[in-house]
């Protein structure tokens, strides 16, 4: 039978070209879980994706009830669940105040990181159920939050500090709206929840790989300088950045070439181990990367996963 894979933020950029590129395999039905349903129609449409390779499902990640209602919707579809790929984000650099996810949690995090966070666990179940040879749960992770990297050290940098804020409830009101308890900074807020996701895809791995058999990975599949990750900065970063990209850093990977390099992860035999850091060369080609300090502190994870639960209801 062809595999199924959930990814998340499948209406644009990375989570649309990789579910295109799956889709294209033949083996992969694709469950494009999005909170715009007409635009992922249409994307899909517009990529000449075939119907019949994918299915759009509503999730809003800034919700935790919508969290709940998808994996109800899931369990109902009785399409089995062999992958996950957490892919959706936002990103505000250049936001002044913070703003929340239904729950009141700040958006960066609350989305990118718990809404995900509740998503994967709550999936579990479903992965155990499924007689897939090669179960993944893959969750996006990104350059800016590994600060042993050039990128991860342009200010300002990522610093999860001792979870403060988001002990607090993140919500600006009683506590702070950043992590470490500190003032909000919208592109600091971003890089903090892209290592909560490469915390917790670490956690995972220890808490659940042995006994389930999934992988679970994380990855850096290059700056795609194009996605609407940029929507919200100035207009003058939008048209420097790319070429910034292309001829200085040489990080730049077109959505295509990243999308391939996503779709490689949740399928390729050899990308199977787990608790890994994807990344490619400029052949290219993968290998396992370096997460930095902070990003593979394992207390931390730990912490981070138990403070989670409680955020979530799940503890
Ligand atoms: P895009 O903005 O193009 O895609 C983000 C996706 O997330 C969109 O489909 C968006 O939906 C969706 N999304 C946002 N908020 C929610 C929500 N509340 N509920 C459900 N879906 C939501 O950006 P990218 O493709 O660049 O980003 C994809 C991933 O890649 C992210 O995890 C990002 O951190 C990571 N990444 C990106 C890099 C880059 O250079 N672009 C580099 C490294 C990592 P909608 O279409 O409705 O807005």
């Amino acid at each position: 039978r062809k595999g199924c894979v959930v990814i998340t933020g499948a209406s644009s950029g990375l989570g649309l070209a990789a579910a295109k590129s799956l889709a294209e395999t033949g083996k992969w039905h694709v469950i494009m879980a999005c909170r715009n349903f007409l635009k992922a129609e249409q994307a899909a449409k517009s990529l000449g994706m075939a119907k019949e390779n994918y299915t759009v499902m509503h999730l809003d990640l800034a919700s935790l009830d919508s969290v709940r209602q998808f994996v109800e919707t899931l369990r109902r579809s009785e399409m089995p669940l062999d992958a996950l790929v957490c892919n959706a984000a936002v990103y505000l650099p250049t936001a002044k105040e913070p703003t929340f996810t239904a729950e009141g949690f700040e958006l960066s995090v609350g989305t990118n990181h718990l809404g995900h966070f509740l998503l994967a666990r709550l999936l579990l179940d479903d992965f155990k159920k499924s007689d897939f040879q090669q179960k993944r749960l893959i969750i996006v992770g990104s350059i800016t939050g590994n600060t042993n990297t050039l990128a991860g050290n342009v200010p300002p940098k990522a610093n999860l500090g001792d979870l403060r804020g988001l002990a607090g409830g993140l919500n600006g009101v009683g506590s702070s709206s950043m992590i470490d308890g500190g003032d909000f900074d919208g592109a600091k807020a971003y890089k903090d929840s892209k290592v909560c996701n490469m915390l917790s895809m670490q956690e995972f791995h220890r808490r659940y790989h042995e006994e389930t058999g999934i992988s679970f990975a994380s990855l850096y599949p290059g700056c795609i300088a194009e996605t609407g990750l940029f929507r919200n900065h100035i207009p003058l970063f939008r048209i420097l950045f790319p070429p910034f990209q292309k001829y200085i850093t040489k990080g730049y990977v077109s959505e295509k070439e990243a999308g391939d390099r996503l779709a490689q992860v949740v399928s390729d035999p050899s990308l199977s181990k787990s608790g890994v850091y994807w990344s490619w060369n400029s052949t290219s080609a993968s290998f396992e990367n370096q997460l930095s300090k902070e990003a593979s502190d394992a207390e931390k994870a730990r912490k981070l996963w138990e403070v989670s639960e409680k955020l979530v209801g799940l503890a």
